[in-house]
């Protein structure tokens, strides 16, 4: 966990296993977070909550973080939906896993040392980049042809975001039918299964 050292708390942390492309961010957040903290040799743990002055929790202090810190409501709703569309149920997690960045995908594989070698960790249908999630299902000019496919089908022209979340919102709002469980919710969601 960590050590003094000449009276500075240095933190030592050490992980089960080594960490995914899509956890980085996430410890370094979790460092930064202890930058704010200041450990005190004489003093006993305790919990606080930060977003109250006291450091104590209540209803309206969670309300006003939830707000204050701009839960991305965009991005819940879609995995709300997600798991509320009639799927076999794999196909529901598949595409949470998509969302979320939680598949064992080349560039995490390729991380972990699973995979040694970059050449052997290049995308399957171009073969140009190191696979990762959003290449694979978005930017990589052989999936994108699909994509492209849809929109020329409804007379439509535009390029569409490298990311699943922009791209699924970009997609539905083209073709102009934004209700839940729209035909063009199983369109896309098929589509990224397929691939
Ligand atoms: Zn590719």
């Amino acid at each position: 966990m960590g050590s003094w050292v000449e009276g500075v708390w240095r933190w030592k942390l050490s992980w089960m296993r080594e960490w995914f492309v899509w956890e980085r961010n996430l410890v370094d957040n979790l460092f930064q977070s202890f930058h704010h903290i200041s450990i005190q040799h004489e003093e006993r743990d305790s919990l606080s909550w930060l977003m109250d002055q006291l450091g104590l929790c209540s209803v309206k202090s969670a309300y006003e973080a939830v707000v204050t810190h701009n839960v991305d409501c965009q991005r819940v709703e879609i995995l709300d939906n997600i798991w509320n569309l009639k799927l076999p149920s794999k196909v529901n997690f598949f595409l949470w896993r998509v969302f979320i960045k939680r598949l064992p995908s080349m560039d995490n594989l390729l991380w972990r040392h699973i995979v040694v070698r970059e050449n052997k960790a290049l995308c399957m249908f171009c073969g140009e980049v190191v696979e990762d999630i959003n290449h694979d299902f978005f930017s990589c000019k052989r999936i994108d042809g699909i994509w492209m496919f849809f929109l020329h089908g409804m007379s439509l022209s535009s390029a569409l975001p490298h990311e699943a979340e922009h791209h699924y919102w970009q997609h539905v709002l083209l073709h102009d039918l934004v209700k839940k469980n729209s035909r063009w919710w199983y369109v896309w969601c098929a589509t990224i299964w397929v691939v």
